[in-house]
């Protein structure tokens, strides 16, 4: 998709605050810092529409971002940061849980990760959490421009091996930097979308 028209519709704070439309949706998630904002901004052709992160995991909303009033863009609050606390997190996991449950436009989650680490148990609990609901999430390596080349295959190996991917192609290496892996991504949207 070639996107121009881009409005951040809904800063929800709580489920009854999310937009009662039925735009199909694709919802980004990860940890703060590993690069969400900055993923989002490249789909949508923007230096720093999307926020990016001053103070990782602080801010607790799930943000709609209408892409062409074809779709929205929802930006899961980023987890694992190490100073919130542990109700902060509990609180964080039951509104995200809020969303991906019951959201019926929901259509495909993209899950980030930075390509550079091997993903932690929080990666990994969402990931199983997302597939144990019916989706079949793509993976998004990010910081890609990060890598040495010869290094790329190795730590999508490493990347598929701790969430027992099996199909190569639900992995993305992605740089907000060099923009690689923004066409190969925006074409398995496209197809969604249209699907
Ligand atoms: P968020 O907390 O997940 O939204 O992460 P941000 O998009 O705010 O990115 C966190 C930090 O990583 C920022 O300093 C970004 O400039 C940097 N960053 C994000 N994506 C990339 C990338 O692809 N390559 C490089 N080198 N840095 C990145």
């Amino acid at each position: 998709m070639i996107v121009n028209n881009v409005n951040l519709e809904v800063v929800s704070g709580s489920a009854s605050q999310f937009p009662d439309t039925n735009l199909l949706e694709i919802a980004f998630a990860g940890k703060s810092n590993v690069g969400k904002s900055s993923l989002i901004n490249a789909l949508i052709n923007r230096k720093s529409y999307a926020r990016t992160s001053s103070q990782p995991g602080k801010t607790q909303t799930i943000n709609f971002y209408n892409v062409e009033d074809k779709l929205y863009f929802v930006d899961l609050p980023g987890y694992g940061y190490a100073k919130v606390s542990k109700q902060e997190r509990e609180r964080w996991g039951k509104f995200i849980e809020s969303y991906l449950y019951e959201r019926q436009q929901l259509k495909q989650i993209l899950l980030l990760v930075d390509i550079r680490h091997e993903p932690n148990n929080n990666d990994k609990m969402l990931y199983d959490w997302i597939v144990y609901n019916g989706f079949a999430p793509i993976v998004i390596a990010t910081k890609l421009d990060k890598l040495k080349r010869s290094q790329v295959d190795k730590h999508v190996s490493v990347i598929k091996k701790a969430f027992n991917i099996k199909d190569r192609n639900r992995i993305v290496p992605f740089s907000a930097t060099t923009k690689q892996g923004k066409d190969e991504l925006w074409e398995m949207l496209d197809s969604i979308i249209d699907s």
